[in-house]
């Protein structure tokens, strides 16, 4: 098996499997790095969703945060459009059992809430006319040989130089690529989202802001609240989330005050199941393969800012492929790109650690407390919901401050009291 740097040659093909937001923005990526090398290569994308016709969706709840107006219109050329743009948010509040907290920072640019498939449309548009071939049917195996590789679908085959598995946390997707590589899927978060519609004046009294929930429920990881154009989307995420999880958060006092009164009791009809990403997939790049997005867990931990990661990775991939070749040692490069990611990965786990132990010790209402008062664990609070800094300079900025001095040791004199009451409970 060959292991040289041979960069992509004239009447080459490269084959997406997914055209999610990694797939399509890679596919872009491809073809407007090609011609800035005066070379001519096939693009094939397999989607087997019609986004356009908005009736099957990839989960999402549809927030565009900073930096993807940047990232698209400096590495695609592409620019949002305005009437894409259902809402720009305002801002975040952060809730815990017994307290609320209007989470005050500067993003550093815009969000703003869309309608999903919408923007999924728009971006497998813009690789169609960047000269992407797109192919509606689903992939139904790959085999990856020394020369080149074949990916079986519904329909039409296509016979590529090299395969980007773009296809998210699809199960199917995933056990296909697993047979085909030694890739393994990434740990993940399952969610579950429900729509309320509560009615123009509440929304409009509501305003544009996004509820984040950390509550002390068994089941439970986070909750939000993000009011859309005529509705608003609620997500749960935990290790194992379900209708009744989502049932019992909506029941919770915390929630129920962002619930119109005549809701507050209604069982949603729908629900939609996802899955976060939490960790990177194992072996995810190799001989003549690349998996970007969900696929490769290379995802900001926690808070997903999802879309921007999966744009992101599936450019580089683009970069590494047309500049270095296909080999696993080509791949080195890919990866080298996403230190950003790679790097904060680490940094992530340990808040989520953190995160999940105040809500165990029931802390999180003090925190909040602490945040009120305190700017730079306000700072860190913010950054931390709205992702706007990587979770390693949040860590560098709290902990060095004399707040991250007082919190250890509260946190500690917590555990303990803790610790103390439950030998006192079973004894
Ligand atoms: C509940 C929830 C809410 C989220 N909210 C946000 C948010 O507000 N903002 C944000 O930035 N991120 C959000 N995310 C994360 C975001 O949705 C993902 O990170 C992002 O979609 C990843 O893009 P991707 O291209 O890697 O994969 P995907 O978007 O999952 O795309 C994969 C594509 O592959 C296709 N595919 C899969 N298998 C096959 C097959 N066999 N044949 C053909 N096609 C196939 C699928 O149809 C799909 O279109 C959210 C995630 C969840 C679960």
């Amino acid at each position: 098996m060959s292991d040289d740097l041979k960069p992509i040659q004239n009447g080459d093909t490269i084959c997406i499997f997914g055209g999610g937001p990694g797939g399509s923005g890679c596919a872009i990526a491809l073809k407007k790095e090609a011609e800035k090398l005066g070379k001519n290569i096939r693009v094939v994308i397999f989607e087997q969703k019609k986004f356009e016709e908005h009736r099957q969706y990839n989960q999402c709840i549809g927030v565009l945060s900073p930096p993807l107006e940047d990232i698209l219109r400096e590495n695609l050329g592409l620019e949002l459009p305005a009437d894409m743009i259902q809402k720009e948010i305002a801002g975040y509040c952060l809730h815990s059992d017994n307290r609320s907290l209007d989470l005050n920072g500067e993003e550093g640019g815009k969000s703003y809430a869309v309608k999903r498939s919408k923007f999924d449309a728009f971006m497998m548009l813009k690789a169609e006319e960047a000269g992407a071939e797109v192919v509606h049917n689903k992939v139904t195996a790959v085999e990856i040989a020394d020369e080149d590789v074949l990916v079986y679908s519904e329909g039409e085959n296509c016979r590529a130089a090299a395969v980007v598995g773009a296809f998210g946390l699809d199960d199917g997707s995933t056990r296909i690529f697993e047979q085909a590589t030694p890739y393994r899927q990434p740990d993940f978060l399952n969610t579950v989202i429900t729509k309320i519609y509560p009615g123009e004046d509440f929304l409009q009294e509501m305003g544009p802001t996004i509820h984040a929930f950390l509550l002390s429920r068994n089941g439970l990881e986070f909750g939000a609240i993000t009011p859309k154009d005529d509705h608003l989307s609620i997500n749960v995420a935990g290790g194992n989330v379900s209708s009744q999880v989502m049932l019992d958060f909506l029941r919770s006092a915390p929630v129920q005050r962002f619930l119109p009164e005549h809701k507050r009791r209604e069982k949603p009809l729908n629900y939609f199941r996802g899955k976060f990403p939490i960790g990177p997939a194992k072996n995810l790049f190799g001989h003549r393969y690349v998996t970007i997005g969900d696929a490769a867990g290379l995802i900001r931990p926690y808070k997903g800012k999802g879309i921007n990661s999966a744009c992101l990775t599936g450019i580089y991939a683009a970069k590494t492929i047309m500049n270095y070749g296909v080999s696993k040692k080509a791949f080195e490069f890919f990866i080298k790109d996403c230190k950003e990611l790679t790097q904060d990965l680490p940094y992530g786990r340990v808040l989520r650690w953190m995160t999940k132990l105040s809500l165990s010790f029931e802390f999180m209402d003090h925190l909040l407390k602490i945040a009120k008062d305190d700017s730079v664990f306000m700072n860190c609070l913010f950054n931390s919901v709205s992702g706007h800094k990587p979770y390693k300079q949040i860590f560098l900025e709290t902990a060095t401050a004399p707040i991250g001095f007082k919190m250890a040791a509260e946190g500690i004199n917590r555990f303990i009291l803790h610790k103390r009451l439950t030998v006192e409970n079973e004894t």
